[in-house]
């Protein structure tokens, strides 16, 4: 249920009614807008008199919210949620562009990469550590160690690091990432959700190859319970009855997650397609759809990497992306 505050309620009875709504159990999510405040009301709303509310003189209406997502839903929180991280900001009108290997493979591969993507205007430096693999006798990431090596990627640049996390006994390895990916398998890992609702970091949420928005926004709901309400929402291709590509990117889940969601939304066109010629294109379509960044795989060698080659491009179509997503980006907020 939504609250929708008449301007400038008086502080008194604003407070009473906040205090009477946590006796009767439930959780009061407070939005200041610059012409409207809204109260977000979350717990078992049902017995609560509608009418009752709506009659008190610094309520302007009372909204049922249909969807079971609450803490997500743009209803509760009209503006759009801008995530800080470093001296980035993700959300907003800003361009995020996030970009390195699928993996850390060593110390001169990510610096490397890292140097580069930097000169090009990448806003985060991106690399798996622990990697999901669909193989069990395929490279598994070099885990602790790739974390120690993206460490060292983050201080020689100043670039953000965004690694994946497949399981919560990991957690404790990750103090020093800015941002924890969960991976399109571990979408609906709702023990890991939970324990990274506890945390104070971003969490950039990938979408499950089968899932709906609603299940998305789901998970992103079990992550903002917890209270850490920094969720990104990441869109990498669905499974359909095409197999020419790797997935499908649905670039609809732009336009409607943000209509349903406050949160940023970014699209991975790697994954999306597994196909590097076909990076670009996609990159540019997301962006034109209003996308609030990327999360593009770049490799100095795809030819040998370790993970994903084929759908990496290099350094230098990443550089010339950057440069024609920026005019994009540019085009698109000046609407
Ligand atoms: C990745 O980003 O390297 C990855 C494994 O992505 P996804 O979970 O989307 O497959
Ligand atoms: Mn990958």
């Amino acid at each position: 249920m939504i609250v929708i505050l008449k301007q400038n309620p008086d502080a008194n009875q604003l407070n009473r009614l906040i205090s009477w709504l946590r006796e009767k159990g439930i959780d009061v999510h407070e939005t200041i807008g610059a012409s409207q405040t809204i109260l977000g009301l979350i717990g078992d709303t049902h017995h609560l008199d509608m009418d009752l509310i709506t009659a008190l003189d610094i309520v302007d209406d009372v909204r049922r919210v249909q969807e079971p997502y609450k803490n997500a839903n743009r209803k509760f929180h009209p503006r759009d949620t801008v995530i800080k991280v470093g001296d980035t900001q993700i959300g907003g009108g800003n361009l995020t562009l996030i970009a390195g290997p699928c993996s850390v493979e060593s110390e001169e591969q990510i610096c490397a990469i890292a140097e580069s993507v930097k000169k090009s205007g990448a806003t985060m430096l991106r690399g798996g550590a622990f990697k999901p693999r669909t193989s069990p006798y395929s490279f598994q990431g070099l885990r602790g160690e790739g974390l120690r090596l993206l460490s060292m990627a983050k201080k020689l640049t100043g670039l953000p690091i965004v690694t994946e996390i497949m399981d919560i006994s990991q957690l404790p390895l990750f103090d020093d990432v800015d941002v924890i990916q969960v991976g399109a398998r571990n979408m609906q890992n709702f023990e890991l959700l939970k324990a990274l609702g506890q945390t104070h970091k971003p969490i950039l949420l990938k979408r499950g190859s089968s899932c709906t928005y609603e299940e998305l926004l789901m998970s992103a709901e079990y992550i903002m319970a917890g209270g850490n309400e920094q969720v990104i929402l990441c869109e990498r291709g669905i499974r359909t009855f095409e197999n020419y590509t790797r997935n499908t990117l649905d670039v609809a889940a732009v336009p409607v997650l943000k209509q349903l969601s406050h949160l940023p939304v970014i699209i991975d066109p790697s994954h999306a397609t597994g196909k590097s010629a076909l990076v670009d294109s996609l990159s540019c379509a997301a962006v034109a759809a209003g996308a609030d960044g990327l999360i593009i795989e770049v490799h100095n060698d795809p030819a040998h990497a370790m993970c994903d080659g084929p759908q990496s491009i290099r350094p230098e179509a990443f550089d010339a992306l950057a440069k024609r997503l920026r005019i994009i980006s540019d085009a698109v907020s000046a609407k």
